[in-house]
């Protein structure tokens, strides 16, 4: 630092607010304005590597004139417990809750990428925004393990049962536990093949080579939470809107990813931040917590490009096989995996060689009113398919109906998921391996382009280890994202650009689902708390829309959380947006809210993208994600029409306040998030694609693509049963041919 200036240190979480505190804080101290030029914070998990830079920007202020060191942790409590009334109702403002709150979000705050204590301590009374983001954080935690009987009122305290932990006396065991994973010193040195991800497409693909008698390592860099946070917390899920890191994984070790923002900005985003495009990091992937749509694809979903022709600025392309050819994988899923649901009325379905192996749930009070509204619209309505045990099947339980579904752990397995289902079939062969908590970080290529080995990292008690394991085949399904960084993280002299990335392919296409829909409140509660909650659709607008490409299915909405229901009732106006927490309005209009909702057939673009910053490596030594791209104006008309016909659909059924998804404005950030798919398409070309039609990534025989980022396109409905189905293909495609 230079003489003649001095240092400032402002010691406490980092947060996108936090820039904002210190400017008041240091100006209210100093009563100079020179004070606000002076942002500066320790992150919270490195707090002795920032201070240089902090003093840096000290020394840019001549007029600093001492040496301040404040910690906000030591200040809050009373501050807290002051605020936080001014967002509760006033039956629940009770010393003994306040100061569980307070504790909790002291709690919470360590886990938040955004800074949940700053919401509060800053909230400036008569400030909407500021109100709003209070009563968020407020409602949060109030529910953060979901309702008890201290804090609902008469409308609710017949919920409370479905709203909290599930009863341990009812669970049933899980198939995989901690004994099922190998240690990093056990494995062996060379295997027949390494899966690289255990979720949908790399479960299936492991259990189909160990079924075939080959030796599989399969490589995952999540763990295996446990079940009581993934079963109570209701938060901490990734369907929470809070912004903490679910337990799914990951955490707040992970590494950012530079994210271009709708503005052409770049920002660098954390993990728990929607932006990052999480899907979910731990053993079964995304299918350990998803909600188990399973939706098939139709003939004109995988006939984009020849159906619409492709309008500018788009990279929409057909798949290189058709319907025909994925239908037995799709037929095999549904009976291994067991789907319930039919029978269908989808008009844009193909041909079907079997039906669904079990029938639907039963009717939820909103389901029953959809499906009145429809007929007197004339829209045909099924049952959404769900990979979910309506009778017991398959050594698995049939659903309880428990109101803690998607982004929960299924407290009986009836929800049917990697950790479940393919990958214990793959261990039970005696031939498979699991390894946990641990990542691919390279994929060593020979100077034929085969792969060689794969070098594999993780860390324990604190120190990294490393670990290269020789094998014959790579199937890589870290799911759309990683996928595409590790082929061109594993860049050699030879392929400069990255494996398989000659045509400069690997890493564009990036797609998920643009999501249309509305929300209404109904005069009569509606909601009855039972999982799953989805319950009717339509899949009349998947295509045939006049004027739009492709389109998409509408469904009812999974079970909701109390904290995410009145959060998302203040955000849509839906209730008055200084509506306390926990009141009698509040109450009554989470009974009683209805949604409709549906993703889109995203056009995609080449321009949409997963590249690396090799310049920017992770503590694995791993080069950091960068994602750029936007929806392309097409998505945004087909989000339109989708939440028109929602409304449409929702006024029919006698709701009283109809609300359709906002319009969203072009550009926006990069579509991926859990429905992310496309970064190495398939096809039939290697100068427009990544892999061919048997998945093997051009010029390198050897490595396999088998989960989502294959999909060219990724239809108008969730993508899973595709994923399975189109990995079950690939494998053994190869089981048959190697
Ligand atoms: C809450 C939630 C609800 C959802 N609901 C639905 C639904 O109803 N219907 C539907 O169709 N889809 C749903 N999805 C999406 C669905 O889960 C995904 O489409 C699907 O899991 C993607 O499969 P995948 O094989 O491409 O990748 P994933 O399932 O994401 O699996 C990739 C795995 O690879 C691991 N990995 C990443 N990098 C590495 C590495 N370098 N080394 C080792 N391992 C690595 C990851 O940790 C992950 O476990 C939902 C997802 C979530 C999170
Ligand atoms: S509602 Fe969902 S989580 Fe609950 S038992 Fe049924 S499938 Fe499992």
């Amino acid at each position: 630092m230079a003489d003649g200036h001095r240092a400032i240190v402002v010691a406490f979480p980092s947060s996108p607010g936090v820039g904002a505190t210190a400017q008041r804080m240091l100006a209210a101290r100093s009563g100079s304005a020179c004070w606000q030029r002076v942002v500066a914070c320790v992150v919270r998990e490195q707090p002795a590597r920032q201070p240089h830079r902090l003093l840096g920007t000290a020394s840019a202020c001549p007029a600093a004139p001492s040496l301040i060191s404040m910690d906000l942790r030591r200040s809050t409590p009373a501050a807290l417990t002051s605020r936080i009334p001014t967002a509760l109702d006033p039956s629940l403002v009770r010393p003994d809750l306040l100061d569980a709150l307070a504790a909790r979000l002291v709690e919470l705050d360590a886990s938040a990428p955004v800074g949940w204590r700053d919401a509060v301590l800053h909230s400036s009374p008569g400030d909407p925004a500021s109100e709003q983001a209070l009563r968020a954080v407020v409602g949060d935690l109030l529910y953060a393990r979901g309702l008890t009987a201290d804090v609902a009122g008469p409308d609710l305290a017949p919920y409370v049962e479905a709203w909290s932990a599930p009863d341990p006396e009812r669970q049933e065991p899980l198939l995989l536990d901690h004994a099922s994973f190998a240690a990093p010193e056990t494995l062996a040195a060379q295997y027949d093949a390494i899966v690289i991800g255990s979720g949908a497409g790399g479960g299936i693909a492991a259990q189909a080579l160990a079924e075939s008698g080959r030796s599989v390592l399969v490589v995952e860099r999540g763990g295996l939470p446990r079940r009581r946070d993934l079963h109570t917390d209701h938060l901490r899920t990734p369907r929470s809107g809070s912004g903490l890191f679910p337990h799914s994984g990951p955490g707040p070790e992970a590494e950012k990813r530079e994210v271009m923002l709708g503005d052409g900005s770049w920002r660098d985003v954390l993990a728990g931040e929607g932006l990052w495009s999480n899907n979910a990091m731990t053993l079964g992937g995304g299918t350990r917590m998803y909600g188990a749509q399973a939706w098939r694809f139709g003939p004109k979903d995988l006939a984009m490009a020849s159906t619409y022709g492709v309008p500018e600025g788009s990279s929409l392309a057909d798949w290189p096989i058709t319907y025909d050819e994925l239908e037995p994988f799709y037929t095999r899923v549904e009976q291994m995996l067991g789907v319930s649901g039919g029978p269908s009325t989808d008009p844009w379905e193909g041909a079907r060689s079997e039906q669904l192996p079990m029938g639907p749930l039963s009717r939820s009070p909103l389901g029953s009113l959809l499906a009145a509204a429809a007929e007197r619209l004339g829209l045909g309505t099924q049952p959404v398919p769900l990979l979910i045990n309506t009778r017991r099947r398959g050594g698995r339980a049939a659903c309880l109906r428990c109101a803690q579904c998607v982004g929960f752990d299924c407290p009986v397995g009836a929800r049917a998921g990697s950790h479940n289902t393919t990958l214990p079939s793959a261990l039970e062969t005696g031939n498979a391996t699991l390894l946990g908590d641990a990542q691919a970080s390279r994929i060593d290529v020979g100077p034929d382009g085969r792969a060689r080995s794969v070098e594999l990292v993780g860390e324990r008690d604190g120190r990294l280890w490393h670990r290269t394991v020789r094998a014959d085949l790579v199937v890589l399904a870290a799911g759309a994202i990683e996928s595409a960084r590790l082929l061109l993280d594993s860049a050699t002299d030879q392929h400069p650009a990255g494996l398989g990335n000659a045509a400069d392919q690997v890493g564009r296409h990036l797609q998920g689902h643009a999501y249309g829909g509305a929300s209404a409140l109904s005069a009569e509660r509606v909601v009855d708390l039972r999982g799953p909650g989805v319950d009717i659709s339509t899949a009349d607008f998947r295509h045939g829309n006049e004027g739009i490409i492709g389109g998409g299915i509408l469904a009812d909405e999974f079970v909701p959380t109390p904290s995410s229901t009145q959060r998302y009732l203040r955000e849509t106006g839906l209730v008055a947006a200084d509506a306390p927490v926990g009141s009698p309005e509040m109450e009554r209009a989470m009974l009683r809210l209805g949604k409709v909702v549906g993703p889109v057939q995203e056009v995609t673009s080449a321009d949409s993208r997963v590249q690396v910053n090799r310049s920017r490596r992770d503590r694995f030594g791993r080069a950091i994600v960068r994602l750029s791209g936007s929806l392309h104006r097409e998505d945004l008309r087909g989000r339109d029409l989708l939440s028109s016909r929602a409304a449409d659909w929702l006024a029919e059924a006698g709701a009283v306040d109809v609300r359709p998804m906002s319009p969203m404005r072009l550009p926006t950030p990069p579509s991926g998030g859990q429905h992310q798919a496309g970064t190495c398409r398939m096809g039939t070309d290697p100068a427009t694609s990544v892999v061919g039609p048997d998945g093997r990534v051009w010029e390198h025989p050897n490595i396999v693509v088998a989960d989502g980022s294959t999909h060219v396109t990724n239809g108008g409905a969730n993508p899973v049963l595709t994923i399975y189905a189109n990995a079950l293909r690939i494998a053994e495609g190869i089981v048959g041919v190697a």
